[in-house]
């Protein structure tokens, strides 16, 4: 049993309410600050907010014991339903059978987490700004505004969970020799919501996560559980096809019954929130170290946000928690031994996946429509079901496994490497499926 200490976390958004439950059964003191006010007293915008959670975020949920509690609040989706126009609906399905990403809203599962650290005696403190962090003493400082006065907080250990824009990152930044980059992509995101039919179902299908590929943009949608579907518009900033060329709603119809025309009754409403609805901005942030002494630490998106293209930011903000927790199991109070290991252990992991998120930018938005592309998949997918021990996709090895991330990455070339020459065998499209390509394969695997 670790000695107990006095821990501040500095956010309550999801990795933070993880982390204080976390903390809390270990038997530390726990007290949770966050700028915005409680999000279970803020009343429901109306935008239902929706992530998909998959294996390593549910681990990360079971190992403390919650996963049940939040399962009920998702809905599995197997597979890709792939829109492209004048073809009929394309499934994908996502792994085998058994194998789904869960779609949950943001708000409800914020809410529950909050919920259920404050029942295992983590204290929050709502509406209270961190605006500077002495990392060399654990102490916090919080006010109304940076010019007024500052209450003073100590603490034995401060966590800084408060995502892409850290306060707690933003200090540690002015040390010598800490690393940091941040890059922006040149598209931007709105959230639209299609919603539920009159008697409450939905109007697509409800175990699917939808794409509708345009080459340089795209439209997702995931299902809620009260029938609505939350719709994600990647477009880029400028452009031809681009959010600053859509100003009236007239640009709005057009566009959307243009592209999208088989969600053509749901345009009033995609229309209405395309203005209501702010548009944001994506970017990969990166830095190194993580940890400052045996005094502050950075989870979740403070020490490595992403491109949200492969689902992945907040799954692997929860398995920093876990990760972080099976060091505390292994080196009880030698917290700088811990600090140490965790960020050795996360940092190669979590440059994997911001690289494996951003070519999932790339590959989504402009290859899932691409014949040669759905081939590939083919390809991969028959030969994986016939030797399951030889190829697991590289998706299925971020989504449905546990094992590190860079290994992922690492497999992943070689698997690209294998199937770039596959796919220029002559003729791949009408023997795709013959002894040939499967030796062939074999042969370029046992290469590597
Ligand atoms: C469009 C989009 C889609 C996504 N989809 C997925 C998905 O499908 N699956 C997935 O796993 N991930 C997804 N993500 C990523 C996921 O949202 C983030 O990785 C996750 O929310 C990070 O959680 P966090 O707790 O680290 O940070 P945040 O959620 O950003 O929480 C930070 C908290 O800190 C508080 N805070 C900030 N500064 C201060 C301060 N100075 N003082 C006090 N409090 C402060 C904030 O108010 C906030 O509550 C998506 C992201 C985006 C943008």
């Amino acid at each position: 049993m670790q000695k107990t200490k006095d821990i501040a976390i500095i956010g309550s958004g999801l990795v933070g309410s993880l982390l204080a439950i976390y903390l809390r059964k270990r038997g530390h003191e726990v007290t949770v600050f966050d700028r915005r006010p409680d999000v279970r007293k803020v009343e429901f915008s109306g935008r239902s907010i929706n992530l998909a959670m998959s294996n390593r975020g549910w681990n990360a949920l079971r190992k403390v014991g919650i996963e049940d509690e939040i399962r009920e609040l998702a809905l599995p989706l197997d597979k890709r339903a792939l829109h492209v126009n004048d073809k009929p609906l394309y499934f994908q399905k996502y792994g085998k059978e058994g194998e789904a990403i869960y779609s949950i809203s943001r708000g409800v599962l914020n809410r529950k987490m909050i919920d259920l650290a404050e029942e295992t005696g983590a204290k929050f403190r709502f509406e209270e700004k961190v605006w500077d962090v002495n990392l060399a003493e654990a102490k916090i400082y919080t006010g109304e505004s940076e010019k007024a006065e500052w209450q003073e907080y100590q603490f034995d250990m401060v966590f800084g969970a408060d995502g892409a824009f850290s306060r707690v990152r933003h200090k540690m930044q002015r040390n010598s020799r800490f690393n940091y980059s941040q890059d922006f992509i040149d598209v931007g995101y709105k959230e639209l919501t299609i919603p539920a039919n009159e008697d409450g179902s939905h109007k697509l299908d409800n175990a699917s996560f939808h794409i509708w590929p345009r080459g340089e943009f795209m439209l997702i949608a995931m299902p809620n559980l009260d029938g609505s579907f939350t719709c994600t518009l990647f477009m880029p900033f400028e452009g031809e096809v681009s959010f600053e060329k859509i100003i009236t709603e007239a640009d709005s119809e057009k566009f959307f019954s243009k592209y999208f025309p088989d969600i053509k009754s749901d345009i009033s409403n995609l229309t209405r929130d395309f203005f209501k609805n702010p548009t944001s901005a994506m970017v990969t942030m990166k830095c190194y170290p993580w940890t400052y002494w045996d005094k502050v630490a950075l989870v979740g998106d403070s020490a490595h946000a992403i491109v949200p293209f492969y689902g992945q930011g907040m799954n692997a903000g929860f398995e920093d928690i876990s990760v972080l927790d099976d060091l505390i199991e292994k080196f009880e109070d030698d917290w700088e031994r811990i600090f140490k290991e965790y960020q050795e252990i996360r940092k190669p992991n979590a440059d994997a996946i911001a690289e494996l998120s951003y070519r999932n930018f790339v590959e989504m938005s402009s290859k899932t429509a691409n014949s040669q592309f759905i081939l590939r998949k083919k390809i991969e997918k028959h030969f994986a079901q016939k030797y399951p021990e030889k190829w697991i996709p590289l998706y299925s090895r971020v989504t449905f496994s546990d094992k590190p991330y860079a290994d992922a990455l690492a497999i992943g070339d070689k698997q690209r490497d294998v199937m770039d020459k596959v796919m220029n065998v002559e003729g791949i499209e009408a023997k795709w499926e013959t002894q040939e390509i499967e030796d062939l394969i074999l042969k370029l695997i046992q290469a590597h």
